[in-house]
């Protein structure tokens, strides 16, 4: 069996570093920071590896800026906002849609990066670039419709004008699982505004955020508009707290875990900076009894494995009702078995990459074991996938209960725990237990049932018998503690933007 699995591993190995040595040469493999406008070392030359998170042989050695660079970088980004705030709005939409342009031209190069540094699946990461390039078209569009108002005054002489202003530096700070659309997603609004931006890229993924600095250079983006600097493990907090403190910023956009999440908020809280915070969830999918089944499944397999399960829209806990509940588990066991191929991301076959690292797995490992001790039981999977490294065998728990860990944590993995429940009161009650409310799944075929449910739930987002629900359109974001503020849509804006009242008087 090891046998098996070390050539298994090596096999894996060898087909990744083929795809992804074919990137050397590349002008959008970078390593320095990017910032106003020219790629620059850490001050004191400082590295660190970036891994593949299979194998954790190292991929490239970037740039590790500390406090010092990030004061560099927000006082450049600080230095272009004059500019680029007084541009045309159809100016700043016309660079948006060339770097959009560019995203698309290159989207195979930018899809090997993710699927290197990340190891999700490649057709996984190629549509993640086209996801992420689409926010840079949609806030392209919306950078023309950044409408005010004139309302109607109160007094014969005066008018009451209302002006939406850039707020103006915005720190941004993104996560591995999606490295480039969290980005994008971002900073395509906050550009399209007239905000400049320092971004921060998750340590295990920075190639990418590179990547788009490459591009946007290339897309004619001025100095000091768009700042990236890649930051160790152990130099994060530091550069985090400039990010949130610096007098210059005005904003901060924050995605990943709450805890993070909550470190930030305090330190923007000093000098009161306008914050949003796209944080964890914990989405419950529930099935109800009038479900259709394979409508269900589909959804379910969808939810739960994109991106191995790393999502945080990911469905957390499955709450089946009692009289369809034993035929969907033996369903989805079925479609796991058929559908989930484990490997190398770069591996057409694979749908499941590796976990992002040793933390991601004992994550997982820990709460199968609290949830077997505590009665649970493992229909299938269950443990490291002979492939070694960080690769998982896809899971699913039956006879879970709320008292496990995995039905109260995240669990950022391929992990399904199924409860059984038997009244709609019942589920509901389970699912708004939760602390954190992002997305949440329920496949029913009630009409009054599926109104009822959809109000009740405590989440921001709600999928009424659909398992994917991202889009530029809709606006993406949680309740609770799953964060503040929106992303993506015609909302997705509004973080970046000041709302000032100019009255005119004497008239
Ligand atoms: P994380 O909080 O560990 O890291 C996210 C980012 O914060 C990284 O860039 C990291 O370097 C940085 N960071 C960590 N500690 C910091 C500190 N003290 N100061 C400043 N920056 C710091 O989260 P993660 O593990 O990278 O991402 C997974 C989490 O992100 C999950 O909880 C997931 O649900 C959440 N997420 C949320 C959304 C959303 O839109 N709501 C989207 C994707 C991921």
């Amino acid at each position: 069996m090891l046998r098996r699995g070390f050539w298994a591993m090596r096999a894996a190995h060898q087909s990744q570093n083929a795809a992804y040595s074919s990137l050397a040469g590349s002008a959008l493999l970078r390593s320095q920071a990017y910032v106003g406008g020219r790629w620059v070392e850490a001050d004191g030359g400082g590295v660190f590896a970036v891994q593949e998170p299979a194998s954790g042989q190292r991929l490239a050695e970037v740039a590790d800026c500390g406090p010092r660079d990030a004061k560099a970088a927000v006082r450049a980004a600080y230095e272009g906002l004059p500019g680029w705030r007084v541009a045309t709005s159809k100016e700043r939409s016309n660079l948006l849609r060339k770097w959009y342009d560019l995203m698309m031209k290159n989207k195979d190069e930018l899809a090997k990066l993710i699927t290197a540094e990340n190891g999700k699946p490649l057709n996984e990461a190629l549509g993640e670039i086209v996801y992420a390039a689409s926010f840079l078209e949609w806030f392209s569009e919306e950078a023309r419709r950044v409408y005010g108002d004139v309302v109607p005054t109160p007094s014969p002489n005066r008018r009451i004008l209302i002006l939406k202003q850039p707020i103006g530096v915005a720190s941004i700070i993104t996560p591995w699982n999606f490295p480039s659309a969290m980005l994008t997603r971002k900073a395509g609004a906050a550009l399209a505004v007239g905000c400049t931006v320092v971004v921060k890229p998750a340590e295990d993924t920075p190639l990418s955020a590179l990547a788009l600095a490459e591009l946007a250079d290339q897309a004619g983006i001025p100095a000091g508009v768009f700042n990236v600097i890649p930051s160790s493990k152990s130099n994060t907090p530091a550069v985090g707290e400039v990010l949130c403190t610096d007098p210059l910023v005005a904003a901060i956009s924050f995605t990943g875990s709450t805890a993070t999440g909550k470190i930030l908020l305090r330190h923007a809280s000093d000098t009161v900076k306008k914050a949003s915070m796209e944080l964890g969830g914990l989405a419950p999918f529930i099935v109800f009894d009038s479900a259709d089944l394979d409508l269900a499944v589909a959804g379910a397999m969808a939810s739960k494995f994109r991106n191995t399960g790393q999502t945080c829209v990911c469905a957390n806990q499955f709450l089946v009702q009692e009289g369809i509940h034993d035929a969907f588990v033996e369903k989805m066991v079925k479609a796991m078995h058929k559908d989930l191929r484990v490997g190398s991301g770069f591996d057409e076959q694979t749908t499941q990459g590796p976990l992002i690292n040793e933390r991601a797995v004992e994550k997982v490992e820990n709460q199968i074991s609290d949830a077997v001790s505590r009665g649970a039981c493992i229909v299938t999977g269950g443990k490291r996938h002979s492939l070694g490294g960080t690769f998982f065998e896809p899971t699913l728990l039956s006879n879970v209960t709320t008292d496990m860990l995995c039905t109260q944590e995240e669990t950022f993995g391929p992990l399904a725990p199924v409860l059984k429940f038997r009244t709609e009161e019942e589920a509901v009650a389970i699912a708004n237990a939760a602390n954190v409310g992002l997305a949440g799944y329920f496949y029913s075929r009630d009409h009054a049932q599926i109104w009822r449910v959809a109000e009740q739930l405590e989440v921001g987002i709600v999928g009424v018998n659909e398992g994917m629900l991202s889009t530029p359109e809709a606006p993406f974001g949680g309740v609770k503690q799953s964060g503040l503020g929106r992303e993506g849509s015609k909302y997705g804006i509004d973080d970046f933007l000041e709302i000032k009242y100019v009255c005119f008087g004497g008239l």
